[in-house]
């Protein structure tokens, strides 16, 4: 009992992890397999803020409700996505404390009484920690504004890493939906998104954060890979609050998205 004690207070990493298409719960996959073991790997925290691309507002906003619902926000897909639940509790401290932190460096940080967890939240939850009883909140992105900006709400948020919170970003190393459709999961790879995901795997672990902050003009073929930034921003709020950068997983489905995986410790 002590011991789990300890576990639960101990520092938390911040990561980043692909959502994929909503069907990486089902795909028989080296990324679904991945994110199946990471809760094991990284234990459990006390609580968990996430930063979805799929939540975008234009001021940060957190999700106050204490039961979110489980969202849908896709269409197309087989109809056993649509009867998956993610009941984890919601948490209100957490959000509150997130307020405080945002408020803190001079941002404003917005409630929302009533969302529920968007794919971008649930898909990679289900897989890394299925039991859903840690509490979660989400962090909305702002895709208007800057990354610098996504990098300072991580700077935020750095303290509650501390306190045996969990950061989890999850968006795409490289999302171009316009070539995702049509294509099969085990497509050959195109090159420009794998330019792009090994210029990035690099980056990170050499934490060459500067580069990473101009991306759009540094990375290669960075508007053919991000067309829209909202898949990229939640890895520099990830990013922003610090430690090491680290490569935890490498695939790509559909040939067009990169499935890497970060932890910064
Ligand atoms: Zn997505």
């Amino acid at each position: 009992m002590r011991q789990k004690e300890i576990s639960m207070s101990a520092k938390f990493p911040a990561l980043f992890v692909p959502h994929g298409a909503p069907t990486l719960i089902i795909d028989d996959c080296p990324t679904r397999s991945f994110l199946m073991g990471l809760g094991k790997e990284i234990g459990r925290p006390k609580g968990i803020v996430c930063i979805s691309a799929h939540w975008t507002t234009a001021e940060p906003r957190v999700t106050m409700n204490p039961q979110p619902s489980t969202i849908y926000d896709f269409g197309g897909f087989p109809d056993e996505l649509y009867s998956l639940k993610y009941p984890a509790p919601g948490s209100p401290v957490l959000a509150k404390q997130v307020q405080t932190l945002l408020q803190k460096r001079g941002m404003t940080c917005d409630s929302d009484m009533a969302r529920g967890y968007d794919h971008g939240a649930w898909v990679p939850l289900m897989l890394i920690y299925p039991d859903a009883e840690i509490p979660v909140i989400q962090l909305s992105v702002q895709p208007h504004l800057s990354v610098q900006h996504h990098l300072d709400m991580g700077k935020a948020l750095q303290p509650l890493r501390d306190e045996g919170v969990l950061i989890l970003a999850s968006g795409s190393a490289t999302h171009n939906l316009r070539d995702f459709f049509g294509r099969r999961l085990d497509d050959p790879i195109l090159p420009y998104a794998q330019e792009f995901a090994e210029w990035l795997k690099s980056a990170v672990q050499e934490g060459r954060t500067d580069e990473l902050l101009d991306y759009v003009n540094r990375g290669p073929h960075a508007s053919l890979n991000h067309p829209t930034p909202e898949h990229f921003l939640p890895l520099f709020v990830a990013l922003g609050s610090g430690g090491k950068g680290r490569i935890l997983h490498d695939a790509y489905t559909y040939g067009i998205l990169s499935m890497a995986a970060f932890s910064w410790e």
